[in-house]
């Protein structure tokens, strides 16, 4: 059997280790520490935002931009459709309720006339949670104007897109309240962990002591409100910090990665995962889409992937289509896209590791299925 290629598994280059072995030096193991600190302002200052929150997950720092927001039990919250169910979930946490909004099909993301049409709907609603699917930016700018017309704060997910860019401006700082995560299969890793990035001191600094327990500042444990043991450690900042070096290098091999499928599966019923012309995404995974006039379906691709010991995946289910959000409002503007896109994606294997000659055999395994 050959070796097992990863759709997308961690990259260590090596210098995580000083930061870690300083950690333990100077036995900064926890809490908090110099790692937390420079990893916070390295970040920030690297996507070009004032402050960040250094977290345990991705999905923590969602949760608590959901509280930045203010979102109270009932509130509707408008939500990507096509994305992980992370994105979501913290609405739910806080009591809100999720309305899921259709994709357009230039950048598979939240479609701008949707989120209209569901303003129109629901124009009560004050908080928007806008994902990057498979770090492709969507359209932000569009998406903000829209939620500044309607006084709606706008979230922004940007767990798998950290180091992607529209017209020039890093994905993570189009929100009020941006999140990115660094779990063991993003652009970069700390084997687990996220940050909230955000223009807003108070913003962060409120996120932090939520994240802390909610400790108020005196001499024995005080406390005004309802909090949770989120913080970064230390020991995982330096892993971040150790990654973030190299955050350009994975984005140019994930992009080596996009452009070797588009070449390779030129002639099939096939296309990549589109994008919009003035961004850059980081291609964190690359995905194909199967054209209808072909009998071939992902489900097919994926097992013969799947007996060469090459992972792949099928496309994030839409959130509108899971049993648990079965009673959730979704909206569309005309046909349904999200649908197609989940019936006849997949989600390639597109680890850093994996070696050009290694995509060869996944291309090739690929092409023998439309033979
Ligand atoms: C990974 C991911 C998250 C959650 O990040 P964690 O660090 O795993 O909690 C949130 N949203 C999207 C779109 C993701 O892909």
């Amino acid at each position: 059997m050959n070796k097992r290629i990863f759709l997308a598994s961690p990259h260590m280059s090596g210098e995580e280790m000083p930061y870690i072995q300083e950690a333990f030096d100077t036995n900064w193991i926890a809490p908090l520490g110099k790692n937390v600190d420079q990893f916070e302002k390295e970040l920030a200052a690297y996507v070009g935002i004032g402050y960040g929150a250094a977290l345990m997950s991705g999905t923590a720092a969602l949760h608590l931009a959901v509280k930045l927001a203010g979102v109270q039990r009932g509130d509707i919250v408008f939500c990507s459709d096509l994305t992980f169910a992370a994105t979501v979930n913290p609405v739910c946490y806080e009591g809100g309720v999720p309305v899921f909004i259709d994709s357009e099909t230039e950048s598979w993301n939240m479609n701008p006339e949707a989120l209209e049409q569901a303003f129109a709907k629901y124009p009560q609603c004050r908080c928007v949670i806008v994902a990057n699917l498979y770090g492709t930016p969507a359209k932000l700018d569009a998406i903000r104007s829209i939620c500044d017309a309607h006084g709606a704060v706008l979230i922004e997910d940007a767990a798998e897109s950290l180091g992607a860019t529209l017209h020039g401006k890093q994905t993570g700082t189009f929100g009020r309240f941006n999140a990115v995560s660094f779990n063991g299969n993003k652009i970069i890793t700390t084997s687990g962990g996220g940050m909230l990035l955000s223009d807003e001191e108070w913003a962060i600094v409120k996120a932090r002591f939520w994240a802390t327990q909610a400790r108020e500042p005196a001499p024995w444990y005080e406390h005004r409100e309802i909090g949770y043991n989120y913080r970064m450690s230390n020991i995982v900042a330096g892993i971040g910090r150790g990654q973030l070096r190299h955050l350009e290098e994975h984005v140019t091999g994930k992009t080596a990665i996009y452009r070797r499928y588009q070449e390779g599966l030129r002639n099939l019923p096939v296309t990549m995962n589109p994008y919009l012309p003035d961004s850059t995404p980081n291609f964190w995974l690359s995905c194909l889409t199967i054209g209808p006039d072909s009998a071939v379906t992902p489900e097919q691709i994926r097992l013969a992937l799947e007996a060469e010991n090459m992972e792949s995946r099928p496309i994030w289910k839409p959130m509108h289509m899971q049993p648990v959000f079965a009673e959730n409002d979704f909206i569309t503007a005309g046909t349904v896209v999200d649908e197609a896109i989940f019936a006849t994606g997949l989600c390639l294997p597109s680890d850093l590791n994996m070696t050009p000659p290694e995509q060869e055999r996944v291309i090739n395994t690929i092409r023998e299925c439309f033979h």
